[in-house]
């Protein structure tokens, strides 16, 4: 038995098993458009990689529930709804402020 925290599992919006996941626009997209990599992300190669991922979600069906689905469960990895993790920190903190 491992002393070590388990890993944390990065999930992907088509991974999901919800409802409104089988509409998901992103499905069969390269995770790595969605998700920051492991490794420290230049500032203009994260806009970029986060552009293509919000160009996705923008023709998405089902954005808003992505959206309510990553706010409600605090998702703390990538672009969900069109909304980093950064993005929908501050959503919620004007939701609570
Ligand atoms: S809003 Fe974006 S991340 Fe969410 S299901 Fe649609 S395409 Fe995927």
């Amino acid at each position: 038995m491992s002393d070590s925290a388990p890993e944390e599992r990065i999930r992907a919006p088509w991974e999901l098993q919800e409802g409104w996941q089988h509409l998901a626009r992103c499905r069969g997209s390269d995770a790595s458009l969605f998700f920051s990599p492991t490794y420290l992300e230049k500032r203009d190669v994260r806009a970029d990689r986060e552009a293509k991922a919000r160009a996705i979600c923008a023709e998405c069906a089902v954005k808003r529930d992505c959206l309510d689905f990553a706010l409600s469960t605090r998702e703390p990895h990538g672009i969900w709804g069109g909304f980093n993790e950064i993005e929908r920190r501050a959503i919620l903190a004007r939701r609570v402020g």
